[in-house]
């Protein structure tokens, strides 16, 4: 059997404890002491830990979504769960959508040797390892199994790297979506400007607050 060089696999296990609550939790990576998960609704919840393992309970259904969690140091430093150092990585320059586990911007592209993250067919119908995502600061995981044409042997094509920053952005922004989909609060914006949600912030009772970047008015170049 190989040897992996940490425990977590596959992120948390997950079971249902009865209706709308989920009980969730995992492995500590090395030098952590404290971790925090985000649940469906963006609530950000502080799990216990001891014995070297976290554990919270969501007020959400089981239904395979995956749930954000990170890390940190007795000092509160964000501890990025370690991979093993035969996978490839390459920074991701185009995407900086924050990342749903610690809010923060900056993502690698992470090629595993294994089958641990799953498995995909590759161009040439052969099955290969499933790429990932990799926040820089906490190491959260997002499949990127749309990444479809990507090949793992060669440098992509610019294209191939726009499709691949495309799903990514895609992908963060349905996560975005569906937490909004939950605001109890209304959110305004000024009539007649596009608006652009460029940000949003949860706390347990679930998103609280909401950014909203208005773009500037078409009509208003070229006017005193
Ligand atoms: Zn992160």
């Amino acid at each position: 059997m190989r040897a992996v060089a940490w425990g977590w696999m596959r992120g948390p296990s997950k079971v249902g404890l009865r209706a709308r609550q989920t009980l969730i939790g995992g492995v500590l990576p090395p030098g952590a002491m404290t971790a925090e998960v985000v649940d469906i609704h963006g609530a950000r919840r502080v799990a216990s830990v001891g014995g070297g393992a976290w554990i919270a309970v969501l007020n959400e259904e089981v239904d395979g979504r995956s749930s954000p969690a990170c890390f940190r140091d007795a000092g509160g430093v964000l501890v990025r769960p370690p991979l093993p150092a035969d996978w490839s990585r390459r920074p991701i320059e185009d995407v900086d959508d924050p990342c749903p586990a610690c809010g923060e911007r900056g993502w690698e592209e992470v090629i595993p040797m294994d089958g641990s993250r799953g498995m995909r067919g590759g161009e040439s119908g052969a099955m290969e390892p499933m790429p990932l995502a990799v926040c820089r600061s906490c190491g959260h995981e997002e499949p990127v199994g749309a990444w479809a044409t990507m090949k793992l042997t060669t440098s992509p094509t610019p294209e191939a790297r726009r499709r691949q920053a495309d799903a990514m952005r895609a992908r963060l922004r349905e996560r975005r979506r569906r937490a909004l989909s939950d605001v109890r609060f209304p959110i305004y914006v000024a009539a007649g400007r596009p608006a652009k949600l460029s940000g949003w912030g949860g706390g347990e009772e679930g998103v609280e607050e909401v950014t909203v970047g208005g773009a500037k008015r078409p009509e208003a170049d070229g006017q005193a």
